[in-house]
C-alpha cells in the first residue's frame, strides 16, 4: 500500500482532478567534480554511451511526431555525433581533469555563444537545438529522467519544482489534467495560463518533487489548494462529489454568462475578457465578456518558437492572429498589449546574454525591451495597424513610468503609419491609445500620463508586486502579497480618483478582476469595468448581481480608515460571510 498525503498549495481555478503523476525536471543540475589520469577512460566511454543511448531516444522520439520535426531530430543526430565537439570534450576532459559531463556542458555552450555572436537571425533557432542536445546527453549521463513533451500519456498530472509559460502552454496542448509546482505564485504566468485553460493546478507546493514518484495517483483539489497523492477510496468518493458539484456550477455558470453584470442598486458593470492566446477569442463572447480588455500578445512569441515557427513572429504571423481575434470579436472591444517580455516571459531559446537579467521583474522589461529593440516593436505596431480595419482596436503599452515611452511609441506609430501608406496599406486612424498602471511610480503621475492617452488599465499583479516589493512569481513571499495592504488600496483609490478627475476611462485587468472575494472591494473604490480570465467571469457576475454598491462603498470607507492588515481583513470576511456566504475561498 502507497503512502497516502495530503498536502496544500495555492489553486488557480475553482475545479478538480484525478491522474498519474509525472514528475518532470526541466533542467539539469550540473556537478563539477575532480577526476584522475586513470579516470579518462571510463569517462570517454560514459561520453560515447551517453551519445548512443541519446540517438536511440531520438529515434524513438521519431516514430511518435510529425514529419517537420523529424527532420529537425534527424538534424539533432547529426549535430550529437560532431567529431570536432566529441574531440574537444575530451581534451577538455583531459587537460582540466574534471569530470565529462561539465566538459560537455562547457564545450556546448562554448558553440551555443558562437553562434549568439553571428548576426543573423535565422541562425537563432540553433540556440535551441544546442540546448535540447546538451541537456539529453547532460540527463542520460545524470540519468535524470526528462520527460518528452511530446508522448503524455492520457490523465497525465505534470509535477514539477518550477515551470515556465511555454512548458505550461506546450503541456496543456497535449491534454494534461493538471500541474502541481513547487514554485510560483498565483499571479505568475504560468498559473495565469493554467486559470486561462481552465486546467486544476497548485502552485506552491513545498518539495513535491520529492513527496511522490511518477505514476502515483493523485487528486489535484484545486478548488480547496489541496491535493492528495495515493488517495484511498473514502478520498475517490469526495473527489466524485466535488467533481458533481463543480459540474453542476459549470450548468448555473452557463445561465449567468447571458446575464449583465448589474448590482443590487442598479450600476453596470463592465465585463471584459483577458486572453493569452487568439483561439482563446472564439469563447470570451460566450463567457459573457463584452470585448477583450486584455490580449497578451506576448505569449504569441513564446508559443510560436515551440511549434518550430522562427522564434520572433513576423509582421504577417502576428497580422493573422491579431485579425483572427478582431473577426472574432466584431465590434466588441478588443485591446491589444504590446509585448511584455521579461520578468517571468522569456524567449528560451534566445542567446541568454540577450535577455537574462539579474533581477528580471525590475529589468529589461516590457515597454522597456521594445524601446530598445526598435525592429521587433515596429514589426508589432505595423501588424497591429494593419489588423486594426478589421474591428475596433485600442493599444496598451505594459509597464510604463516615463511620459517619454508614450511619447517614443507613438512617433514608432507614425513611422509604421507612413510606411504603411508608401506600400499601399490600409490602418484605422480611430486606434485608441491607453497604457497601464503597473508601479507606483505611474499610479503617482496619472496626471502627466493621462495627458498622452485616451485610457488607463490597472494591471494589479504588477501593481501590487512592485507597491509591496514582493515578487509575484515567489510562493515563499506569497503571504505577503495582499491588496489589502492600505498602500496598494491608497494606490487604488488614487488612480481611481485621477482616472475620474481626466476624465479617462478606466478598467482593471489584473487577477485581482476575477477574484471573487475581492469583488466588492473593487466596486466601493469605483472600478466601473473589470477585465479577467473568461472562466471567471460568470461567477464574477454572479457576486455583482448578489452587491449592493452602496455597501461595498460603506465597506472601501471602512477598510481605508483601518490601521492594520489584519483589521482591513477582518472587515472584509466579515462582510463576505453577510452579504456573499456563496463564496468559496471567503
Ligand atoms: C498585470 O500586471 O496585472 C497584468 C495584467 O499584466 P501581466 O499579468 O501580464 O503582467
Ligand atoms: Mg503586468
Amino acid at each position: 500500500m502507497k503512502k497516502r498525503l495530503i498536502l496544500n498549495g495555492l489553486g488557480t481555478v475553482n475545479d478538480i482532478t484525478f491522474g498519474n503523476v509525472l514528475v518532470y525536471k526541466n533542467s539539469v543540475a550540473l556537478q563539477i567534480y575532480n577526476i584522475t589520469e586513470d579516470d579518462l577512460p571510463l569517462e570517454y566511454e560514459r561520453l560515447d554511451r551517453a551519445i548512443e543511448e541519446s540517438k536511440e531516444q531520438i529515434i524513438e522520439l521519431k516514430k511518435t511526431v510529425d514529419s517537420s520535426i523529424c527532420n529537425i531530430l534527424d538534424m539533432h543526430i547529426i549535430m550529437l555525433y560532431d567529431k570536432l565537439i566529441l574531440d574537444e570534450v575530451k581534451e577538455f576532459t583531459s587537460e582540466n581533469l574534471k569530470n565529462i559531463e561539465y566538459a560537455y556542458s562547457e564545450v556546448m555552450d562554448k558553440y551555443s555563444k558562437k553562434i549568439a555572436s553571428v548576426p543573423n537571425a535565422s541562425l537563432a533557432d540553433r540556440f535551441s537545438d544546442i540546448d535540447d542536445i546538451k541537456n539529453r546527453v547532460l540527463s542520460t549521463l545524470l540519468k535524470a529522467s526528462t520527460v518528452e513533451k511530446h508522448s503524455i500519456p492520457k490523465g497525465t498530472v505534470i509535477v514539477a519544482k518550477n515551470i515556465t509559460p511555454t512548458d505550461v502552454l506546450q503541456f496543456i496542448h497535449k491534454g494534461v489534467y493538471g500541474f502541481i509546482i513547487e514554485t510560483g505564485g498565483t499571479t505568475s504566468h504560468a498559473a495565469i495560463l493554467t486559470r486561462a485553460y481552465s486546467v486544476p493546478s497548485i502552485f506552491g507546493v513545498h518539495n513535491i518533487t520529492n513527496l511522490c514518484k511518477t505514476d502515483d495517483k493523485v487528486i489535484v483539489n484545486s478548488y480547496e489548494s489541496s491535493l492528495i497523492i495515493n488517495p484511498d477510496s473514502n478520498d475517490l468518493g469526495n473527489y466524485k462529489s466535488i467533481k458533481e458539484n463543480v459540474l453542476k456550477e459549470k450548468k448555473e455558470y452557463e445561465y449567468l454568462a447571458k446575464e449583465d453584470a448589474i448590482t443590487l442598486d442598479n450600476t453596470k458593470i463592465k465585463i471584459l475578457a483577458n486572453i493569452d492566446l487568439p483561439e482563446e477569442s472564439e469563447n470570451v463572447l460566450s463567457y459573457g465578456a463584452s470585448g477583450v480588455g486584455l490580449y497578451r500578445t506576448e505569449f504569441l512569441y513564446l508559443y510560436t518558437d515551440n511549434t518550430n515557427e522562427p522564434i520572433l513572429p513576423t509582421e504577417e504571423v502576428q497580422f493573422e492572429a491579431y485579425k483572427r481575434i478582431a473577426l472574432n470579436l466584431g465590434d466588441a472591444d478588443f485591446v491589444i498589449r504590446t509585448l511584455d517580455l521579461g520578468g517571468d516571459k522569456v524567449l528560451p531559446t534566445i542567446d541568454e546574454s540577450f535577455i537574462k537579467d539579474e533581477n528580471p521583474f525590475l529589468g529589461w522589461r516590457a515597454i522597456r525591451f521594445c524601446l530598445a529593440n526598435k525592429d521587433i516593436f515596429k514589426t508589432q505596431l505595423r501588424a497591429i495597424l494593419r489588423a486594426s480595419v478589421y474591428s475596433d482596436i485600442s493599444i496598451m503599452l505594459p509597464m510604463v513610468n516615463f511620459t517619454s515611452e508614450i511619447v517614443a511609441t507613438k512617433e514608432y506609430m507614425e513611422e509604421c503609419k507612413e510606411e504603411l501608406l508608401k506600400e499601399g496599406m490600409s490602418f484605422s486612424n480611430n486606434i485608441k491609445f491607453g497604457v497601464l498602471i503597473e508601479t507606483p511610480a505611474a499610479a503617482l503621475t496619472l496626471d502627466s500620463l493621462a495627458k498622452h492617452v485616451d485610457f488607463f488599465s490597472i494591471g494589479s499583479n504588477d501593481l501590487i508586486q512592485y507597491t509591496l516589493a514582493c515578487d509575484r512569481t515567489n510562493e515563499r513571499v506569497n503571504y505577503l502579497y495582499d491588496p489589502l495592504h492600505m498602500s496598494v488600496m491608497r494606490l487604488l483609490k488614487s488612480i481611481v480618483d485621477s482616472a475620474s478627475e481626466y476624465n479617462r476611462p478606466l478598467t482593471l485587468c489584473g487577477e485581482l478582476a476575477g477574484s471573487a472575494e475581492y469583488i466588492p472591494v473593487l466596486l466601493g473604490l469605483g472600478l466601473r469595468s473589470l477585465s479577467m480570465s473568461s472562466v471567471s467571469i460568470p461567477m464574477i457576475k454572479k457576486i455583482i448581481r448578489s452587491l449592493k454598491l452602496e455597501d461595498s462603498e460603506i465597506l472601501v470607507k471602512d477598510i481605508l480608515e483601518t490601521e492594520t492588515l489584519a483589521e482591513a481583513q477582518k472587515l472584509l470576511n466579515n462582510f463576505l460571510k453577510e452579504k456573499l456566504p456563496f463564496i468559496k475561498k471567503a
